[in-house]
């Protein structure tokens, strides 16, 4: 059985919790921490866990929505850490010795029952990667931060039973706000966060039969509405807008199973 939550989402901090259970081994791999330690106390708490239930962490790049307490984390509770090279270089090259392993693109990282597999996307960090995991059954593909749509980062994200794809703005919404031009098109850009409409046209060229849980993520508070990254989405779908979900900043949504 893999199940995933979300313990928020957004500009003020990401994280994602992944686990695979099979027979009497379960296995946990915390997906970045834009918190504080005692903040990610309390939303551990609330998906029924605490710091000691962390089998692994994997930090996708080095902002500080993503990266966070993870360092830390790691260090005081002894968590093996996951991060590319590039990112390890731009947070300062912490020591961290016998936990720290580089992730690269391609590379499998098998943490007991689960599989993660790490996949480079555009976005304007040193070396930035998203994961797609698998329990050998189901697969669950993590997809936020990312300015543009590429081939590889479709390919990767095939065959899966459940993605979390960052809706971050509203094109017309971004473009009216009131954030100075160049931070409007830093986001915007190629190397930014993704629009409703391209979360929706990679949804489309990832959809199958299989997909059974699609969650939009990294919302801008300023630059969109859940509704419409959830409209955006269930058409890109052919779905529902009930049927997808948006995961918020104060809580991101409770466990989804896939078994
Ligand atoms: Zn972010
Ligand atoms: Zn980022």
């Amino acid at each position: 059985m893999l199940r995933f939550c979300s313990l928020g989402s957004g500009s003020s901090g990401n994280s994602t919790l992944v686990e695979a259970r099979s027979g009497t081994t379960t296995s946990r791999v915390l997906v970045d921490c834009g918190f504080t330690q005692r903040e990610l106390k309390v939303r551990l708490t609330r998906a029924g866990l605490s710091t000691s239930d962390i089998d692994a962490i994997f930090v996708t790049h080095e902002h500080g929505d993503h990266v966070g307490c993870t360092v830390a984390l790691a260090k005081r509770h002894r968590i093996p850490i996951w991060m590319s090279r590039g990112t390890w270089r731009a947070v300062g090259e912490p020591d961290l010795p016998g936990l720290l392993e580089f992730a690269r693109d391609g590379d499998v990282i098998t943490v007991g029952d689960l599989q993660l597999r790490p996949y480079t996307v555009p976005h304007d960090a040193q070396e930035p990667l998203q994961p797609c995991f698998s329990d050998g059954a189901f697969r669950l593909g993590v997809l936020t931060d990312a300015g543009s749509v590429t081939a590889h980062l479709v390919a990767s994200l095939q065959a899966c039973d459940a993605l979390l794809l960052e809706c971050n703005h509203d094109r017309d919404m971004l473009a009216a706000s009131r954030y100075p031009a160049s931070l409007k098109q830093r986001i915007g850009g190629r190397y930014g966060h993704l629009s409703n409409d391209t979360a929706a046209q990679i949804l489309k060229a990832c959809l199958h039969g299989g997909l059974r849980h699609v969650m939009a993520a990294h919302l801008s508070r300023e630059n969109n509405r859940p509704e419409l990254a959830l409209e955006a989405l269930a058409t890109a779908a052919g779905a529902d807008a009930r049927d997808i979900r948006a995961a918020g900043p104060e809580w991101g949504f409770d466990w989804i199973e896939l078994r």
